[in-house]
């Protein structure tokens, strides 16, 4: 049995981790993966520290100094239920299950569907959710990014560099995004934004010609969005779509922790949850603002009341 077992490797499980390595506190992490959304964010610009720094070279940072102490790290594996279980939290995941005298859950947030005829069919197939990962792939093509807040607008300027043009179709009157960032997208002649417009179907076809091999010839591709605007519908043809239109927290797996009505897992001022003995940190809990050096804070301060916690409750709870 662990003193704590932290789900989630990006900024706030990763910070978790590094104070309670540093309090001495028997820590097994639990995660899918190591950065977590920093990994997929293009320019960060607003880290303490760092004027500028890419999010995945921000999150090999946070994965050095977590390496740097001696901790139980099972990656790749997912938790599916944590639970209270007489003095102690199970955490059951696709690999096993493991007990703690605390946890912590970290486990951020994940992209939203926009839930259109097409969506499924074309993922990977010209349609994605991290434009830090496949923007490199839309060199010179016509792309659409849906969404106006920051993360589209971030994937927007992330294509400014690799695409010929770039629609961004906002569902509202405005753009949200912070005005820096509209003005970096307004200021390239590629984009053109679209307001008061939602997408209604992801339309593609095999794509014509032949020459280079390549596996994308074999099956269809993204080649056009509909979209609906004043009452009408329309055709864009486009080669790939970016879809940013918000996130959803990961916190399924704890049907026994209360959340708001966003499904965000509730915490008091001390990362604490309804349920003694688990606690939560970062995108995944209702505390406002959802960014890295908060996330990071919070997972500190997840960490020190879980030291407070154990040495109050020395057999758990
Ligand atoms: C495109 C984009 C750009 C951004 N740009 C900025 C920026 O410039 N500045 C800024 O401050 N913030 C930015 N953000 C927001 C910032 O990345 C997040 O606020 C921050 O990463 C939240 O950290 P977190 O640790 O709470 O969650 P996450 O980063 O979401 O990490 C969650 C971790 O939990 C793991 N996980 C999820 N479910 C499970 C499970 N069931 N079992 C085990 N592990 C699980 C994941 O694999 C991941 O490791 C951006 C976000 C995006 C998407």
């Amino acid at each position: 049995m662990f003193d704590l077992i932290i789900i989630g490797a990006g900024p706030a499980g990763i910070t978790a981790a590094i104070y309670a390595a540093r309090k001495r506190i028997e820590t097994l992490i639990i995660t899918k993966d190591i950065g977590g959304q920093a990994a997929l964010s293009g320019d960060v610009e607003n880290y303490t520290g760092y004027q500028f720094i890419s999010g995945p070279e921000l999150a090999f940072k946070f994965e050095e100094h977590l390496r740097k102490f001696d901790l139980t790290l099972k990656e790749n594996e997912a938790a599916q239920e944590v639970k209270r279980a007489a003095n102690l939290i199970r955490v059951r995941t696709d690999k096993g299950s493991y007990e703690a005298r605390a946890v912590i859950i970290a486990s951020g947030k994940r992209s939203r569907e926009l839930g259109v005829p097409g969506e499924k069919e074309f993922k990977n197939k010209g349609l994605t959710y991290c434009a830090t990962c496949d923007a490199p792939l839309f060199s010179g093509k016509d792309v659409a990014v849906i969404g106006g807040g920051n993360s589209a607008l971030d994937a927007a300027i992330q294509l400014i560099k690799i695409a010929d043009k770039i629609y961004i179709i906002n569902i509202a009157e405005n753009l949200s995004a912070d005005m820096i960032m509209q003005q970096a997208a307004r200021g390239s002649p590629k984009v053109t934004v679209i307001n008061n417009s939602r997408v209604t179907a992801i339309l593609g076809d095999k794509p014509e010609g032949n020459g280079a091999a390549s596996n994308s010839r074999s099956h269809k591709m993204v080649n056009a969005i509909k979209i609906k605007k004043a009452g009408k519908e329309e055709l864009l043809p486009v080669q790939g779509v970016f879809v940013e239109i918000g996130l959803n927290p990961n916190s399924e797996f704890a049907p026994e922790v209360e959340k708001n009505e966003l499904g965000e897992l509730k915490v008091d001022p001390y990362n604490q949850t309804n349920i003694p003995g688990i606690f939560a940190a970062g995108d995944v809990t209702d505390v406002p603002e959802k960014q890295i050096v908060i996330a990071a804070g919070e997972g500190s301060k997840a960490a020190l009341s879980v030291f407070k916690y154990l040495i109050t409750n020395p057999r758990g709870l």
